[in-house]
């Protein structure tokens, strides 16, 4: 069998053409960046699992009736999903003051928001993906009126969906980020939550310790990520515990 194309390699995924020309299939890598990617390594698993805990997100929203690219996951590190339109916007949702919201505002990290706050980041490397407003994001054709009002009720019905997930496994959701895509079906288009969710784009803290369990333990340094992410995806209930035993043992 002919290997895939590739269309598009990005800093944690690369994406192949799909069987039918309406979808694609999305291969999770190693690889982490931070910092716009000046900060780079490669981490043991870390694609396998993304590959799962997305999945598990995505299979869940979709269940409950908000649209997500998600068609099936097809094997350790690769998922076939719909064809879309990526709208060049980073949706980013904040439940707690963290990150560049506490640098720029002045708000102390850990503070609960009397809201989830909902802003749009401009998808553009070489500016740093700035932070943008509706108006920005409606005169320069990146969005209509409609498609960021419905983007708004999409974010926040996943922040409902994920904070309720998080909460079962005693983890607050402090923020996270999501893309949006179109999907155009005859006349019409429908926007549909698409890329990945997964603790590359979330932050996470337990509930009970503080303790991170997201890409922030690679961005500061707090330890090994991988083994943050497995006890994530345990936790979840899409990784077996892990065996204490490091061989295989003898049965009588
Ligand atoms: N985020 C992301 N990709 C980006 C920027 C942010 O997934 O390119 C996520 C990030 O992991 C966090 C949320 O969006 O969960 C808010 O990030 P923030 O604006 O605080 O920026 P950061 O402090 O991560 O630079």
């Amino acid at each position: 069998m002919p290997r895939r194309r590739m269309i598009y390699e990005g800093k944690a995924k690369i994406l192949y053409e799909g069987p039918d020309p309406d979808t694609i299939v999305q291969y999770f890598k190693d690889d982490a960046t931070a910092f716009n990617a000046a900060k780079k390594a490669v981490i043991d698993g870390k694609g396998v699992l993304n590959n799962r805990m997305s999945e598990h997100f995505m299979t869940g929203l979709n269940l409950i009736g908000v649209p997500t690219h998600f068609i099936k996951r097809l094997n350790m590190r690769e998922q076939l999903v719909r064809k879309v339109e990526v709208i060049p916007l980073e949706v980013v949702v904040r439940n707690i003051a963290a990150g560049s919201m506490s640098k720029r505002l002045g708000i102390e990290e850990g503070t609960n928001l009397p809201r989830p706050i909902i802003e749009f980041y401009y998808k553009d490397d070489n500016l740093n993906d700035p932070l943008v407003t509706e108006e920005h994001a409606i005169a320069f054709g990146w969005a209509s009126q409609q498609d960021l009002d419905e983007m708004i009720s999409l974010a926040l019905r996943v922040n409902d969906f994920m904070c309720g997930v998080m909460y079962g496994i005693g983890v607050k959701l402090v923020d996270f980020k999501i893309e949006i895509g179109r999907i155009f079906e005859g006349d019409f288009q429908r926007l549909v939550v698409a890329d990945e969710i997964s603790p590359d784009s979330c932050r996470l803290w337990d509930i009970e310790t503080g303790k991170k369990l997201d890409k922030d333990v690679f961005r500061q340094d707090l330890g090994d990520l991988a083994d943050v992410y497995a006890e994530l995806a345990t936790r979840l209930g899409v990784m077996p515990k892990k065996s204490s035993t490091t061989g295989p043992k003898l049965v009588d």
